[in-house]
């Protein structure tokens, strides 16, 4: 059976997260959303048959490749950077966490529009100010809000940020509380259905949880290296 390890790693990832709410946290409900990327589709099986309901993809192609094979009904997210000319593809997923600039989610709000149903949508911040990683600068987070609210076509439910690879300890406290900080800034701008905070991978998520995510996008925690 692949991945026959699953149950015993979402048992301990349950575990970790657990400790995590009880230490620090903020009263919130936390969901494993599994990443499969570079997996084959047997891996959303074996997520869903674990109990998971929630997998993350971070190309559409490949998630709507996988979703043609399983059957399923997990909720699709998209964790990774979406093109805009691809916006029609995500008609299907359950949350867009990687809404990155302001020219992507016009595209994405247009398309909210024209199908007559707003898509539900991350922020995606770059609190670290690394260049290799996309997504708002905090700063302009609050301008952003602003605008967003003329957007019909889009429902903005909070903001999913990633940490440096490798970072210590407060470094993460620093990424984490600022992303925490955009969601209040949205809510406070008058988005009040951003509420969700999607941080931590399976290097951080401990600390990310003790941040306040409601949202934790893990892979390699529970399937394994991933093949290359
Ligand atoms: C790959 C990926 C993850 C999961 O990474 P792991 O370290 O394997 O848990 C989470 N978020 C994003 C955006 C990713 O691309």
């Amino acid at each position: 059976m692949p991945f026959q390890d699953l149950p015993d790693r979402l048992a301990d990832v349950r575990g970790v997260i657990a400790q995590a709410q009880a230490r620090g946290g903020r009263g919130q409900s936390v969901t494993v959303v599994a990443v499969t990327k570079t997996y084959g589709a047997d891996a959303v099986t074996a997520a869903w048959n674990a109990g998971l309901r929630d997998v993350g993809e971070n190309r559409v192609q490949e998630a709507l490749a996988k979703r043609a094979l399983v059957d399923v009904p997990v909720r699709w997210h998209l964790i990774g950077h979406l093109q805009r000319n691809k916006v029609k593809q995500v008609d299907d997923f359950h949350l867009v966490h990687s809404a990155d600039s302001a020219r992507l989610t016009d595209a994405l709000a247009a398309h909210g529009e024209a199908r007559g149903r707003p898509l539900d949508v991350l922020l995606q911040v770059n609190v670290s100010g690394e260049g290799s990683k996309g997504g708002y600068v905090p700063a302009d987070v609050p301008r952003e809000a602003e605008r967003l609210l003329t957007l019909r076509g889009l429902c903005i439910r909070g903001v999913m940020t990633m940490a440096p690879f490798d970072a210590d300890e407060r470094t993460l406290r620093v990424v984490f509380g600022g992303a925490r900080a955009c969601g209040e800034t949205l809510r406070a701008a008058g988005h009040a259905s951003a509420t969700e905070l999607s941080m931590g991978m399976s290097g951080d998520f401990a600390v990310a949880v003790e941040e306040g995510a409601t949202l934790v996008r893990l892979g390699t925690v529970l399937f394994g290296a991933r093949p290359a």
